[in-house]
């Protein structure tokens, strides 16, 4: 059996039209998995009969909130969403002045193996599918009860990794009878896998490209991010520029400042060599590290010392908020809690 929300608005069009029913139904159930419903005997706008039949020969994928912590600081939500098959990934809601900017997941774990990343242990389970992918977004604004105005495609798992699906969310996200939010409202966060960011710049989608860059040189960067074995640097800043020229949209790079690592005056003067004069946006982080890892963050001192040396050398740079850091909001920490306590 197929999920219904799975399909595009113009695949579930059609299959509402081959079951023989008039194609405005589609609107309507399309509707639904934008209000966060996954069940169909909750479509109230639908007869008895075409809810039975619906539920006879379709399912929905949808994802129940299992666990919600609510960071006491600055009101971020984390969510621990569980999947049809028993799978969790997590979702978090941040609270901005203009409305609430989500972060979803995009695979149920990751294969990319960064070292510093929480994530990846374990591997990669599974991808997401399209409608678990959207069903993130409408179940958290459901909870949260406001409008959600921004995504970020940065929780757990590596989005150009599951491109098509990743695709079709985009597509359905955007579509006028559904959430309708704007491309310039999403980010998508990539370790860089780079054949896939010259696919994506085709798709001609005007999302902001995320690149989790973290080093300035092969050498760093290989030690920490394994991707960076199959596309080293050079090929992932070509591909960024031919996204740029693409779209016209400004690249933002991110940069974790873990301490003795990537954080030296050496560093910040080859970042600043590396994409001085790109239409781009450095985002400094000041890591949240799992005991996993083995790694620390950088003291503030030299996070404060690295931004300045790149404003120096004129790269607009900032320093992102951390936002819930009482409830463990990094991406990964709390599946791997979860999993943890599951195997006691
Ligand atoms: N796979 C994608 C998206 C998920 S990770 C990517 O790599 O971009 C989203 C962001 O969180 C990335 O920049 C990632 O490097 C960063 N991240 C991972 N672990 C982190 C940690 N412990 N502290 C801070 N940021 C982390």
């Amino acid at each position: 059996m197929i999920n219904l929300n799975d399909l595009t608005f113009d695949e579930l069009e059609r299959e509402i039209s081959a079951i023989g029913e008039p194609k405005f139904r589609a609107g309507q159930i399309f509707k639904w998995f934008s209000r966060g419903v996954f069940d169909f005997s909750q479509m109230s706008d639908l007869s008895a009969t075409l809810r039975e039949k619906l539920s006879r020969d379709y399912t929905l994928a949808g994802a129940d909130i299992k666990e919600k912590f609510s960071s006491k600081i600055d009101g971020t939500v984390k969510y621990l969403l569980g999947l049809n098959d028993g799978n969790v990934i997590e979702s978090v809601a941040m609270s901005y002045k203009h409305g609430i900017s989500v972060c979803i997941s995009t695979q149920v774990g990751c294969a990319m193996g960064c070292g510093f990343c929480a994530s990846t242990i374990g591997g990669r389970a599974r991808n997401l599918t399209t409608g678990e992918i959207l069903a993130q977004v409408s179940v958290v604004q459901k909870d949260f009860g406001e409008r959600v105005s921004n995504i970020v495609l940065m929780g757990i798992g590596e989005p150009l990794d599951n491109f098509d699906n990743v695709i079709r969310f985009l597509k359905n996200i955007n579509h006028p009878k559904g959430m309708n939010i704007g491309y310039r409202h999403i980010s998508l966060s990539t370790c860089g896998v780079v054949d896939k960011i010259y696919e994506l710049a085709k798709e001609n989608l005007p999302i902001t490209l995320s690149v989790s860059l973290h080093a300035p040189d092969n050498e760093t960067r290989g030690k920490i991010m394994p991707i960076n074995k199959k596309y080293p640097i050079e090929e992932l800043i070509e591909a960024c520029n031919f996204y740029l020229k693409a779209t016209g949209r400004r690249i933002t790079f991110e940069y974790i400042l873990i301490d003795g690592v990537n954080d030296s005056p050496r560093h910040a003067d080859k970042l600043a060599r590396l994409i001085g004069g790109m239409l781009c946006h450095v985002n400094l982080i000041p890591a949240n590290f799992v005991p996993e890892s083995g790694l620390s963050k950088s003291d503030r001192k030299t996070v404060l010392a690295f931004r300045e040396r790149l404003e120096q050398r004129k790269i607009n740079v900032t320093i992102r908020r951390e936002l819930g850091s009482d409830i463990e909001a990094s991406c990964g920490q709390l599946r791997q809690k979860a999993q943890r306590a599951g195997e006691q």
